[in-house]
């Protein structure tokens, strides 16, 4: 089910909701070919059914882009020879463009994406042994300002559209060396990169559905996972939208701590927000929302804290998941130490609330959580204040 057009995306507070008004990607020119990446099924039916061909085209032309990760339309080869003609007159597929790849010691992989001239943005493989998780970008930057997130540093550019956002997974397979009828080498998404993904809500909804397609990427729903700082209403929509696997960033058990630390809890506090999960998981019939808390030495890694965390959720169909918290230039925060993060897991495994501790991958390469910017030159020169700086120093002749 496609979602109105003349919705906002973004109902949070005021100031971010004028920031994200909708600087959605810009409509192509009507001659343009159509980017069939990221179509839904039943839009890709409508438009083989426009080109005077079967509504099982579609299928089968999901079939070869998704599962068989072709994108030559002359390759594909049980569909007719005239409607591989009329596609490739009028259909593309197009990619995001990778800008750079970085690798990291630990084998996770970092790829910058071209949003446009100066931004981009990023998605990370991050290899296990029992698994290959894929983070991935659902905006060009964010507008919730969260206070230790380097992506919030950056603002708010804009949202990516649904073919931005499933072709980062269908690149990244590429470039990972997917083969078809292979083993997955990617076996869960988890939509944790740069931006708010309920504030891009018409655009991540119908790659989701892509994700969990059987003819699209065919990933078990409890291996598609949405973070969200905790756009309320967003999550209610969800529930009646699609059945994904939740993470909720709470990072504070009372409403005073996180206002600070995420300021969208002014809008919906905790207790709104808890409501909100508690009712996505009887809807989804789903197993547990996963609570993200970042250890952020001295702020929020106290023992009372986390008894005051596990009142919250104990009885509850919740598990937390501690991230040790990573630095980027610029930022107050310091990362708690070990002993006090396995401290304040133990508080909260013995007040009977699951908790496990994140294992930090990518650090030598900034692909943690958090730290993902999008850069594609140095910042600083299109920062206003140095716009400012630079116009005094020609007016007056200042040298550094
Ligand atoms: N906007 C979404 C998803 C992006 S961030 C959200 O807020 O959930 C994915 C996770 O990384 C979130 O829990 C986020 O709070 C956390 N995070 C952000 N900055 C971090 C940092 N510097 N160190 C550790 N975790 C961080």
């Amino acid at each position: 089910m496609s979602i109105g057009a003349g919705e906002t995306d973004m109902a949070v507070s005021p100031a971010a909701t004028a920031e994200c008004a909708p600087p959605e990607t810009a409509a192509p020119p009507a001659c343009a070919r159509v980017n069939l990446l990221g179509l839904p099924r039943a839009e890709l039916e409508r438009f083989c059914t426009a080109l005077d061909s079967k509504p099982y085209r579609a299928r089968q032309l999901m079939n070869w882009l998704y599962k068989r990760g072709c994108d030559r339309f002359e390759h594909m080869s049980d569909l007719a020879r005239d409607f591989r003609a009329q596609l490739s007159a009028r259909a593309e597929l197009r990619l995001p463009e990778i800008v750079t790849v970085q690798s990291a010691g630990d084998g996770t992989r970092k790829w910058l994406l071209r949003a446009d001239h100066a931004q981009a943005f990023e998605m990370v493989y991050i290899p296990e042994s029992d698994r290959g998780t894929l983070c991935i970008s659902s905006q060009v930057g964010c507008a919730l300002d969260c206070a230790f997130c380097a992506t919030a540093q950056q603002g708010f550019n804009r949202n990516l559209s649904t073919a931005e956002i499933v072709g980062q997974v269908w690149l990244a397979n590429r470039e990972l060396g997917f083969q078809p009828g292979g083993d997955r080498i990617i076996t869960n998404v988890v939509l944790m990169g740069m931006g708010e993904p309920l504030a891009n809500f018409r655009n991540v909804v119908p790659a989701l559905r892509i994700f969990l397609d059987d003819l699209g990427f065919d990933l078990s729903r409890r291996r598609v996972t949405l973070s969200t700082s905790g756009l309320v209403p967003q999550i209610y929509r969800l529930a009646q939208e699609i059945n994904v696997a939740l993470a909720v960033s709470l990072h504070a058990p009372d409403d005073a701590l996180r206002s600070q630390l995420v300021p969208i809890n002014r809008l919906h506090p905790i207790a709104e927000l808890l409501e909100a999960c508690w009712h996505y998981i009887d809807e989804q019939n789903g197993r547990s929302v996963t609570f993200e808390y970042v250890m952020l030495d001295g702020v929020n890694d106290s023992p009372a804290q986390a008894r005051a965390l596990a009142r919250l959720l104990a009885g509850r169909p919740a598990k937390v998941n501690l991230i040790p918290f990573n630095p980027f230039p610029g930022t107050q925060f310091r990362r708690s130490s070990d002993a006090v993060i396995e401290q304040f897991r133990d508080l909260l495994l013995r007040a009977g609330v699951m908790a496990t501790v994140r294992r930090t991958r990518g650090e030598d390469i900034d692909a943690a959580c958090g730290q993902l910017v999008g850069r594609v030159q140095d910042r600083t020169v299109v920062r206003l204040g140095s716009r400012v700086e630079a116009a005094r120093a020609r007016a007056g002749g200042v040298t550094a």
